[in-house]
C-alpha cells in the first residue's frame, strides 16, 4: 500500500522537509474543532462584580489559517463546519460594510 512506502520515507526527511510537508497536510484537511461549554461574561453589574456568568453557552474553537477563531453556538450544541462560518462571518462582514 502507498501509504506503508510514505511512512516508511518519512524518516528520512528532516525537520524543515517534515514542517513544510505538515503544512500541506494542514491545508489538505479541514481544521479540527474543539467545543467547550461554559458560561459567558457580558458586561451587566453582576458579571462586573465577579459573577458566575450567564448559559453555559456552546462555544467552538479552531485554528485556521495560522489564527485561532472562536464561534459562538448557544444553549444546544451543534456540530459546525469551521469553513462555512468562516466563509459566512466575511459575508456578514461585507455586508455591513457595504461592499455587498
Ligand atoms: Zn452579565
Amino acid at each position: 500500500m502507498m501509504l506503508d512506502k510514505i511512512i516508511d520515507q518519512l524518516e528520512s526527511l528532516d525537520q524543515t522537509e517534515l514542517r513544510i510537508l505538515y503544512n500541506h497536510i494542514g491545508s489538505a484537511l479541514p481544521p479540527s474543532v474543539v467545543y467547550q461549554h461554559k458560561p459567558s461574561k457580558c458586561g451587566c453589574k453582576k458579571c462586573k462584580e465577579g459573577g458566575p456568568g450567564h448559559g453555559k453557552y456552546w462555544y467552538a474553537y479552531f485554528s485556521y489559517d495560522g489564527k485561532t477563531h472562536c464561534v459562538y453556538i448557544g444553549k444546544e450544541k451543534r456540530e459546525i463546519d469551521p469553513i462555512y462560518e468562516l466563509e459566512l462571518r466575511e459575508y456578514q462582514w461585507r455586508k455591513k460594510d457595504g461592499v455587498l
